[in-house]
């Protein structure tokens, strides 16, 4: 069985590749970024397997990566002493892409350059950039606690090779045969210099050959050959541990970009130190843009869980609640034991106080950002609005501070973007209004377009206008705001209560009472179709509109349960 095979990339694969060659050479020095991000990973889940089987670190227990160059051969080398791969592991790993939201990706390119490498930043360039500045890649990788290696090649053209190998120790090592166009990349100076902008924060030692002296003598330059000295080039400790203060924010958007594989910055963050009762570290960061999987339900969820400093999983999702799950980010423990699982996470009672006090943050954070900076609030809401439009319904303890950060379109608005805040509302309130109004449609156009709307306009009432599909939802779950109820006005019979005056409401019963022939005949009509006809007072232009009773299910939500078969 030990034999060398040939296999075709996934389409996915392909398409991929080939959209990355040819979008991302303005940026191709990231290739390194992303391999030592791989090779920090492999030593993080090493390390994690390593407690409960310590054998497997005993031989070569110094975790580190090494970068080397070949000047004369043209190529670079990245060399981790990590989890490593067996044949399986590879074919998996190196020929397919098994993240979920991969077809929406691939149908969102245009074909336009620009957009599409921010599109692919977004998704994650990951393994396959090592062909951005290689026409060959060779990996050879054993996995640790198996006695096999195994070594794939690939020009990135459409297949790939994988062979046994004999490899004296685990992990994993990948040889760049560079480009032509990308050859200045074999140099020290330039791979030290990538390897500080992008992957200082790395936790563990990334060692570089020491360079010999440009003029030395022939003799003395055999020797140092012979034994080359390795030295530390980033300051290889994890970044969340350091204090603020020495952080940059190119530190803090780098570390970001390792942990969410997204290479788009990040819009904020949030470092903190908790000491006392729960002892931990957390860094948050609110991503500059939706993932594509936002709303897939097996979408990458969760902060990176640490314990004492040792990665124990990704996605630890028992840390934050649903509506907050596009935060990325880190979360240290000194309480947890190392050998904590999943199932041990569900339980424990120090897990929730985390989960109570991280929220808070990023709730602390989102509003510092509205007030601070409400134009980076304004694209996270366009971003990830909806899903904290969530909230209410599942943090019901927060719901007055989630209240007062969500936007929605409004007859105040100019365009149909969601822009106004319900205190914002609530100042514009008239002197005797005590309620909140809103209408929900089908789009923002039908919303803005309902008559519903046609005697608020004349009042002067302002109405929210919802179309998302989350909002009939979210209205069940807020009931007031600021002592205000909310009302929705495509419902039941209107009251304007005091909004009316004594003269209007006179003139109301009066035509009630004038049609009510009318209204008898339309009900004989319409018969079963209808449950009631009322004489209405809330058009002005339309001769007549349609409601929902008091107490029936909203518009949007019949239409969800249509589409559902109910
Ligand atoms: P990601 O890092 O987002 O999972 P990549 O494309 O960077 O995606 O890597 C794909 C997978 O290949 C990794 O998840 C890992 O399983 C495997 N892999 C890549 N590099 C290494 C390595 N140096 N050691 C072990 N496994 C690796
Ligand atoms: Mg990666």
């Amino acid at each position: 069985e030990a034999k060398k095979e040939t296999l075709g990339f996934q389409t996915e694969v392909k398409q991929l590749l080939h959209l990355m060659i040819h979008s991302l050479y303005s940026n191709r020095e990231i290739f390194l970024r992303e391999l030592i991000s791989n090779a920090s990973d492999a030593a993080d889940k090493l390390r994690y397997e390593a407690l409960h089987n310590s054998a497997l670190l005993n031989s070569d227990p110094n975790l580190e990566i090494r970068v080397d160059f070949d000047k004369d051969a043209k190529t670079v080398t990245i060399a981790d002493n990590g989890i490593g791969m067996n044949r399986e592991d590879v074919i998996a790993h190196l020929g397919t892409i098994a993240k979920s939201g991969t077809a929406d990706f691939l149908s969102t390119l245009t074909g336009d350059q620009k957009k599409d490498s921010q599109l692919i930043g977004q998704f994650g360039v990951g393994f396959y950039s090592a062909f951005i500045v290689a026409d060959k890649v060779t990996v050879e990788t054993r996995k640790a606690g198996s006695e096999e290696g195994v070594c794939w090649v690939s020009d990135g053209s459409g297949e790939f090779t994988v062979e046994p190998i004999d490899k004296e120790k685990r992990g994993t090592t990948i040889i760049l045969h560079l480009k032509p166009e990308a050859e200045e990349f074999a140099d020290g100076w330039r791979l030290r210099n990538i390897i500080r902008k992008y992957s200082d924060h790395i936790s563990m030692p990334i060692l570089m050959r020491k360079e010999e002296m440009p003029a030395g003598d022939d003799e003395e330059k055999d020797v140092k050959d012979a034994t080359p000295e390795w030295e530390t080039v980033n300051t290889a400790k994890a970044l969340w541990t350091r204090s603020r203060s020495e952080i940059t924010d190119d530190e803090y958007k780098e570390f970001y970009k390792h942990i969410s594989h997204d290479h788009t910055d990040p819009l904020k963050w949030s470092h903190n130190r908790v000491e006392g009762k729960l002892e931990y570290n957390s860094l948050l960061y609110i991503p500059g843009k939706a993932p594509f999987d936002l709303y897939n339900r097996d979408m990458q969820k969760g902060l990176k869980l640490y314990v004492q400093r040792v990665f124990i999983m990704d996605q630890a999702d028992e840390f934050l609640p649903m509506y907050l799950r596009f935060i990325k980010g880190v979360v240290d423990s000194n309480d947890l034991s190392l050998n904590v699982s999943r199932e041990i996470l569900q339980k424990d009672p120090a897990v929730d106080s985390m989960k109570t006090a991280l929220t808070k943050r990023v709730l602390d954070m989102l509003e510092k950002l509205a007030k601070k900076e409400p134009e980076a609030y304004a694209s996270f809401w366009k971003e990830f609005g909806q899903v904290l439009k969530e909230g209410p319904a599942e943090d019901y303890a927060n719901r007055e501070r989630i209240a007062k950060l969500l936007r929605f379109s409004s007859t105040e608005s100019t365009g149909t973007d969601q822009d106004q805040s319900l205190e914002g509302y609530v100042s514009r309130m008239k002197e005797d209004q005590d309620k909140i109004y809103y209408i929900t449609a089908e789009t923002p156009k039908a919303a803005a377009n309902s008559p519903h709307l046609e005697v608020f306009r004349k009042k002067g009432l302002e109405v929210l206008l919802l179309s998302d599909r989350v909002d009939e939802w979210l209205m069940s779950h807020l009931f007031e705001f600021d002592g205000n109820s909310f009302v929705d006005i495509g419902r039941g019979d209107l009251d304007l209560g005091k909004l009316d005056s004594e003269d209007e409401k006179k003139a109301q019963e009066e035509a009630a009472k004038e049609n009510e022939d009318l209204v008898k005949r339309i009900k004989d009509v319409l018969g079963a179709d209808v449950e009631e006809v009322r004489v209405t007072h809330r058009l002005t232009d339309s001769p007549a509109c349609l409601v929902v009773g008091q107490n029936d299910m909203g518009m949007q939500m019949r239409r969800i349960m249509e589409a559902a078969g109910q």
